[in-house]
């Protein structure tokens, strides 16, 4: 995919916004936790899009109203992570291998091709997504760029 030098931070709000729209309507609030730490990085920034109003979806959908998204940046020596934490029911460890399959789903309108298309494009620039879950308390998928150079 063609990839040019821009920001993350952009990108995220770039989307805000609408991700506030959704999130007003459901009751729910969203925060922003970005490092200032976050160099340029080569993306594609309507994939980059996709990918974080994919996962941002995805934790609303799983929240009740009161919920609270959070998107947070995180930069490294050797990567850069892009977290969405919701504060939702989390997800049972077994469920947690196969959600990234597509047609994988739990909503009774849902496609399943959500998170499968998140990988491909975490992996189109050099990245992989980690889902970390506690029952009860939330889950939060971190999209790990790898070899980003620090800013
Ligand atoms: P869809 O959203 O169409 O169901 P996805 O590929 O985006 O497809 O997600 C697959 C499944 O993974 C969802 O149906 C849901 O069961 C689970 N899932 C994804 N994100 C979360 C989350 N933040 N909390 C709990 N379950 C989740
Ligand atoms: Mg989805």
């Amino acid at each position: 995919v063609e990839k040019e030098e821009c920001h993350l931070h952009d990108i995220i709000h770039d989307l805000s916004p609408l991700l506030w729209a959704d999130a007003n309507l459901r009751g729910q609030s969203i925060e922003l936790k970005l490092s200032e730490h976050v160099p340029d990085m080569q993306l594609n920034s309507k994939e980059i899009k996709q990918l974080l109003l994919n996962l941002s979806r995805n934790a609303m959908e799983a929240m009740e109203d009161r919920g609270v998204l959070t998107i947070e940046t995180i930069a490294a020596a050797d990567n850069v992570e892009l977290r969405v934490s919701d504060t939702g029911p989390g997800i049972p460890k077994p469920v947690q291998d196969k959600l990234f399959e597509p047609f994988y789903t739990t909503k009774a309108k849902g496609t399943g091709l959500g998170l499968a298309l998140c990988i491909s494009i975490a992996e189109r620039h050099n990245g992989t997504i980690v889902v970390d879950s506690e029952e009860g308390r939330g889950t939060t998928f971190a999209v790990v760029f790898k070899n980003a150079p620090h800013g």
